[in-house]
């Protein structure tokens, strides 16, 4: 796809990590590893989140057996024993959101679950079990399944989801001046304006008028497209008359 770009004039592309952006009186100054990246009149931040787990043994199978969403790896978990991490609604949720597809499904709550009887009465319904065991290790089998340690002794998984927390990827946003809220996420604007003037965000770094995307890659591709178009209207409004587009 960043092929087709080549049909284009007017545009560099560079796999450097940008590492500083100047706020200057008529542009914004890029540089990273050294060099200058050259100035840009608007900045479209495109940085996304980074992956965050409170407990590290994930992290090394993550997308690789160890999963977050059961949108994005339902499908890996067809036909297979899956277990969910967590005790509360949102694991049930999870465990339930995999019960078309899964063989079978195990919550380890690694505690007494914490949702509602009602929530515990439908999850037993369809066959869902719940353990209340601590997962002592993390491993790869030979075959390639995922191994929990847990007291009642080793157990294999073909998927395990596991919930991982967010952070920004880039602290670009933060140096820019832009307010982060409570979930460390940029909000933005219908024009995906954040609170500094000529900074705009997209994707899952952002929250647009409150509302947080989808962790959806065509939702992010979505949120460029009519960023692109906030920023072409912006620039034309400068241009034309000093002015900003009103929005
Ligand atoms: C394991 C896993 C599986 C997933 N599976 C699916 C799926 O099947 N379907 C689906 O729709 N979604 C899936 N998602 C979610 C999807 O990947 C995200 O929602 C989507 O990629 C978000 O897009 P984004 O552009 O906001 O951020 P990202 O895709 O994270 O892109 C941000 C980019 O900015 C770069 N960057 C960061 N800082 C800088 C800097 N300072 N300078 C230059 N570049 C920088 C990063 O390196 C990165 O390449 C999955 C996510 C994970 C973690």
């Amino acid at each position: 796809m960043l092929e087709e770009l080549g049909r284009f004039d007017g545009y560099k592309l560079t796999e450097i990590a940008v590492e500083s952006a100047v706020v200057e009186p008529d542009e914004f100054r890029l540089s990273g590893a050294g060099q200058d990246l050259g100035g840009a009149r608007r900045l479209v931040l495109a940085t996304g989140l980074r992956d965050v787990f409170s407990d590290h043994r994930y992290g090394e199978f993550w997308g690789r057996g160890v999963y977050g969403c059961t949108f994005c790896h339902g499908w890996d978990a067809r036909g297979q024993r899956a277990a969910v991490i967590g005790n509360d609604h949102q694991a049930a949720t999870t465990a339930l959101s995999l019960s078309a597809l899964a063989a079978e499904i195990v919550i380890i709550g690694e505690g007494p679950a914490a949702f509602s009887p009602e929530t515990g009465e439908a999850i037993r319904s369809v066959g869902i079990v719940y353990l209340d065991s601590m997962v002592k290790d993390v491993t790869r089998s030979p075959d390639g399944l995922i191994t929990l340690d847990l007291a009642e002794g080793p157990s294999e998984f073909g998927s395990v989801f596991v919930r991982a927390a967010k952070e920004q990827h880039s602290t670009l946003a933060v140096t820019l001046g832009c307010i982060l809220d409570e979930e460390h996420l940029v909000p933005v604007n219908r024009s995906y304006r954040t609170t500094v003037p000529g900074v705009f965000a997209v994707g899952e770094m952002a929250k647009v008028d409150g509302r947080r995307t989808s962790a959806m890659v065509v939702l992010a591709a979505g949120d460029g497209l009519q960023a692109g178009t906030s920023v072409h209207l912006d620039l034309a409004f400068s241009d034309a008359f000093g002015g900003t587009n009103p929005e």
